[in-house]
């Protein structure tokens, strides 16, 4: 049983043979995964999928390259998304600051729409972080009890211990395979085994060996032996903590 906790399945490039690879990661033995929204329109696609497909859980939020003003709006109908008992979690939300597809206050805002809507609904929220470490733990800060994930983790052990201390989950992806990447390596070292979580977070950032590919979830399997066998665990054990982690986190029905 293992756990993809990121996936973004709705996008065009898996419009030809979406099928196929949902198929090939339950034959990988990837039994569940979220399929996180990143739009009003991508959060409907999430629900849609989820529902055709067991084993699939969906999310809602506004992904942070794609937040401009507010919009009560949008705001409204993924509130409305993420109220439906089905929705596992609040998100993708969160702060990117590489791309800076976005204004960052606009990102902030939207950030802080997120966190309040998880603490209202009690639901986790999911967490992208990218070049925006700082601002990041000073917004959760403002949302004591809010829990969640700091998905596709990809700073180093020294920047975890205030999302570990803020009780977050740490979910690695393809970039922790990268030969480059040993600050990375230490924090999947770091992190409790009862915090740890995998993902893909495809069609991005393809573990090795398929790197450069488009990813999918079948592939989480290379992330998941290479964190196992940094932290002297078999894979089959490593791969039954952390579905139980997210089973935990995202109120996924117990193993
Ligand atoms: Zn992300
Ligand atoms: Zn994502």
């Amino acid at each position: 049983m293992i756990t993809d906790t990121h996936s973004h399945l709705f996008w065009k490039r898996f419009d030809d043979d979406r099928e196929e690879v949902i198929s090939r990661a339950k034959d990988a033995g990837v039994e569940r995964m979220l399929v996180v929204g990143t739009t009003l329109e991508t959060s409907r696609s999430s629900f849609e999928l989820a529902a055709a497909h067991d084993g699939l859980y969906p999310t809602a939020g506004v992904h942070p390259h794609d937040v401009e003003a507010p919009d009560e709006v949008v705001r409204e109908e993924i509130a409305t998304l993420c109220a439906l008992p089905e929705c596992v979690a609040v998100g993708e939300t969160g702060l990117d600051y590489f791309r800076e597809y976005s204004p960052h206050e606009a990102q902030r805002d939207w950030f802080r729409w997120h966190l309040e809507l998880a603490r209202l609904l009690d639901k986790p929220a999911i967490v992208h972080c990218r070049e925006a470490h700082e601002d990041t733990v000073r917004i959760l800060a403002e949302f004591p009890g809010v829990r969640g994930v700091m998905h596709c983790y990809a700073m180093g052990d020294e920047e975890l211990s205030p999302y570990l201390d803020m009780g977050f989950y740490i979910s690695f992806s393809g970039v922790v395979t990268y030969p480059k990447n040993d600050g990375n390596r230490a924090a999947a070292l770091a992190v409790p085994a009862d915090r740890l979580l995998v993902e893909m977070d495809c069609p991005f950032l393809a573990p090795q060996p398929f790197r450069g590919k488009r990813n999918e979830p079948a592939f989480v399997t290379a992330t998941l032996e290479a964190v196992a066998e940094l932290r002297g665990v078999p894979a089959d054990e490593f791969a039954l903590q952390t579905s139980r982690n997210a089973a935990e986190l995202f109120g996924l029905p117990a193993l």
